[in-house]
């Protein structure tokens, strides 16, 4: 079995960069390989290409006469760059995306053939669908689901196909995909949105969400990863000890990046820039061989497939640059986790950023309505948003020590803490004159100065005001962030519709004047959702003592933490909302349960393989080397052996001891896990949660203290020293 590990530790001796051609400026690769505006302006005809952006500005139908025209112009744009195929791209409930090529070809008559591609085969195709999850909406009859195109995205070429978002739905409509029940929480947003914007400026009339993600990662050679079948099998480091050296001196955070890793990212940079990914910034973070790249923020629904892709792309290149990138939350223990920074923002169809203070008071107002109903609604669904990032994986992330813990607070920093402190004492009703100028002066009229150098970012907090801009840090490296963002959008959406019902009330029937409305109802929210604004340290005891005083959910098991998503207000929620339907809701619910039994069931199967077929023969392999070692020196020294022979004596003994333990827990988890299966839904993930799961650290703690004892020339798993320092 080491063979295995030396032979891949041989392989990285001769590694080298690969060398990446790098001619043209990125402005000169950006978007050559999608059909964006500029190639719509050159392929389509006039009323095409103004059906199009009617549909992707105003979501209006784009009829089958134009959507024949645009397949063609499209097909022709992606002939001429090469591409062959063209295929539906998706984003089914695995959490991946998926794709099926078809070739442009078609044959007529047997003799002659020709490439073809129109408006029917652009607009809808019927992907066999019944082997992708689907919580119990298809029963077997309506087994059929049909991908349908979404013009918001635009298509884009990778490689030699052409590649058409879609959106991904059940024949009787019920969405299968994350991508629609997101485009309705974006057009819920935009409904209500707009309505609050009128407020403050009249001519408004969409507003978009907008998302900045930051995509952790971990780089790992790639004959080294593939050397461990836990890396393999699930992402992730089920074993090893730490090493000696860890990111204790901090040296990889925003050091020099390896060259190697450096090679990886000018190819996938590029690869970005054609598919018109604006990925912008690279670094080092904390962790040894941990990476993170990040893009210019995009409308939410762009920015989504965006990451999407990029997490393809990131496969793809790595393999050719001989690493294997993890995306696992927590593939190590005792180093930093991965995750995936959801930067969040409104804009008004004027280029106003909703979230950033502006010149004018009445900006500063507007800045303030929009800033104070996002906290509530975090404060009034903490616990949905929680569950909107809870899986398997992140699991290990949250609530460790290192990460966001599993309570959601909002840290909005000392200086609006102030604003909004200060607030609070808005007198009720109508308002002085002297009031007027004064909030208007003095208080709100302050807010762009403050904002300015409230540089005091708190790196612990799972939600954080950064600027202009709310920075949703507890998302998983892994997850689409279509799940959040669908929640976040869903949530702030629905409170901005209860805020004008309750500023119009106050207009309509206590005759106020709006800004007087606005304040009086914005004194409420902010003393109401107080509970859930934390500026202190998010990542000790003491918070979560204080959140539970505060009445904050910390749900640290998934299945705990996945309950919130079929409660009667979720339903509800979703349903006023049209974002999702009871039946979604409830099948999504149904898939997140089995995919968290899943994951821990498949990892419990490879941590009891790994633990007593590598592990046990290694050390038993190694205690008969100390034994024959110990035999030979009682045959040369006689009765004074054990004195000479005491180490080993203790090592053999020690050694017998870790095995028993690791035969002896590997059994229960295995009973354990039968016991479990008896069970279904909720009750299994929780069995898998409580029952199984708590053995993997148990056998792990065995199997990593045979590790520091056995003769590093038999141990079969590559060591963590040699995954994380091997660049
Ligand atoms: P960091 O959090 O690493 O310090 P920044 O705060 O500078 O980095 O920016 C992180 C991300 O925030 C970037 O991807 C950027 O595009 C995004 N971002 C900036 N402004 C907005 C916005 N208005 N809406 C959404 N995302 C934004
Ligand atoms: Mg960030």
């Amino acid at each position: 079995m080491s063979r295995i590990r030396f032979n891949a530790l041989q392989e990285t001796l001769h590694r080298s960069p690969l060398k990446v051609v790098q001619n043209e400026k990125r402005s000169t690769l950006f978007g050559q390989n999608v059909f964006n505006k500029h190639a719509m302006q050159q392929y389509l005809t006039r009323s095409a290409y103004e059906s199009v952006m009617n549909a992707i500005e105003h979501g209006t139908k784009i009829d089958r006469k134009i959507a024949d025209q645009v397949a063609v112009s499209m097909k022709d744009w992606a002939m001429a760059k090469g591409a062959t195929h063209y295929t539906h791209w998706f984003q089914p409930l695995t959490g991946a995306t998926a794709e099926k090529h078809d070739a442009f070809f078609e044959s007529i008559n047997g003799s002659l053939a020709m490439e073809k591609f129109d408006g029917e085969q652009l607009v809808q195709q019927e992907p066999d669908a019944s082997s992708f999850p689907h919580g119990g909406i298809r029963n077997t009859f309506e087994a059929r689901g049909y991908t349908a195109w979404d013009p918001t995205s635009p298509a884009f070429i990778y490689e030699t196909t052409l590649c058409i978002p879609t959106i991904f739905v059940a024949y009787t409509g019920e969405a299968l995909d994350n991508k629609t029940p997101l485009l309705r929480a974006l057009q819920a947003m935009d409904t209500h949105a707009t309505a609050v914007c009128k407020y403050f400026d009249k001519n408004a009339s969409k507003v978009s969400a907008t998302l900045g993600w930051e995509q952790e990662f971990f780089l790992i050679d790639d004959a080294l990863a593939l050397s461990r079948p836990d890396i393999q099998l699930t992402g992730r480091t089920l074993l090893g000890h730490t090493p000696a050296k860890g990111q204790q001196l901090d040296d990889h955070y925003f050091g020099t990046i390896p060259s190697r890793a450096m090679s990886f990212m000018q190819d996938l940079e590029q690869e970005c820039m054609l598919l018109g990914i604006p990925v912008k910034t690279r670094h080092n973070e904390v962790a040894p061989n941990q990476f993170e790249v990040a893009p210019i923020f995009e409308e939410a629904n762009l920015a989504v497939d965006h990451n999407s892709l990029l997490m393809d792309v990131m496969q793809k290149v790595s393999r050719r640059h001989k690493f294997k990138v993890l995306f696992h939350e927590k593939p190590f223990i005792g180093v930093n986790g991965s995750g995936k920074h959801n930067n969040w923002s409104l804009t008004s169809d004027n280029g106003t950023n909703l979230l950033s203070p502006g010149k004018t008071p009445m900006k500063n107002l507007q800045f303030l309505t929009f800033f104070v109903n996002t906290i509530k609604a975090v404060y009034k669904y903490e616990e949905l948003l929680r569950a909107s990032i809870a899986s398997a994986t992140n699991e290990h992330r949250l609530g460790a020590n290192e990460a966001p813990p599993a309570i959601i607070s909002v840290f909005i920093g000392s200086q609006l803490s102030a604003v909004l402190d200060e607030l609070e004492n808005v007198t009720k009703g109508k308002l002085s004159p002297q009031e007027k100028t004064d909030l208007k002066l003095n208080i709100i009229g302050k807010i762009p100065e403050i904002l300015l150098d409230n540089t005091d970012r708190n790196r612990t907090s799972p939600f954080a005001f950064t600027g202009n801009k709310f920075e949703f840090r507890a998302v998983g490296s892994s997850t689409n962030c279509a799940i959040p963002m669908t929640v976040l959008n869903t949530i702030v959406a629905k409170q901005l519709k209860e805020f004008k019902i309750e500023v119009d009330a106050l207009i309509d029937k206590k005759g106020l004047k709006k800004d007087e409305a606005v304040f009086n109802i914005l004194r409420e929210y902010i003393k109401d959702s107080k509970a859930v604004r934390f500026d202190g340290d998010s990542y000790g005891e003491a918070w979560e003592k204080e959140a539970k005083k505060r009445g904050l959910s910390n749900n640290k098991a998934t299945p705990e933490a996945l309950k919130v998503k079929v409660s009667k207000d979720t339903i509800d929620l979703f349903e006023e909302m049209e974002v999702m339907s009871k039946i979604e809701i409830e099948a999504r619910y149904e898939i997140d349960l089995a995919a968290y039994t899943k994951k821990v069931q498949i990892e419990a199967r490879v941590l009891g393989d790994i633990a007593r077929n590598h592990i046990v023969p290694t050390a038993i392999n190694y205690q008969n080397t100390l034994l024959e070692n110990t035999k030979n020196l009682k045959e040369i020294f006689g009765g004074d052996y054990k004195n000479i022979a005491k180490e080993q004596i203790e090592l053999i003994m020690t050694i017998s001891n870790h095995i028993t333990q690791i035969n002896a827990l590997v059994i229960k988890m295995e009973e354990a896990k039968i016991q479990s299966n008896r069970s279904i839904g909720l009750k299994l993930a929780e069995n898998y949660s409580n029952k199984v799961k708590p053995f993997f650290k148990e056998i792990r703690f065995h199997c990593d203290q045979l590790e520091t004892m056995v003769d590093d020339n038999l141990w079969p798993l590559t060591k963590y020293r040699e995954l994380l320092f091997t660049k």
